[in-house]
């Protein structure tokens, strides 16, 4: 005969699934392995999402702090003469800036994230 499970003395049951848990569970467990197990997996996947979206941010705060610079800086530089040497170095950064745009359109567009070595090169020459 089968007897009233529920009515068992020291029976608990999974939090999650509602089954019974087992008998040699931890003394504080709450959930079985299988809820456990999921439990551990959203709560990893929560993290790797919010991370995800705080380098996001990150990536986004760069280009607007850099374009807000330029907007800031450039109308100084209206009377401003440069040299030869100043202008090289200008345009070496910029195509350095170039590149690295590329780069992070790459990245985000195909999922590839490593810089090739000629960028890696690129953005090492200060
Ligand atoms: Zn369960």
């Amino acid at each position: 005969m089968v007897s009233e499970d529920a009515g068992r003395a020291g029976e608990r049951i999974c939090r999650g699934c509602g089954e019974r848990l087992r008998p040699d569970a931890r003394p504080r467990a709450e959930f079985c392995s299988s809820a456990s197990r999921a439990r551990q997996w959203r709560a990893e996947r929560r993290l790797r999402r919010l991370e995800q979206s705080m380098e996001f941010l990150d990536l986004v705060t760069a280009f607007h702090s850099f374009v807000a610079a330029a907007g800031r800086i450039v109308p100084t530089l209206r009377h401003h003469t440069f040299s030869d040497d100043e202008r090289t170095i200008v345009h070496e950064n910029v195509a350095r800036c170039r590149a690295t745009l590329d780069w992070v359109e790459m990245a985000v567009d195909t999922g590839k994230v490593d810089m090739d070595d000629e960028l890696a090169r690129l953005l090492k020459d200060e």
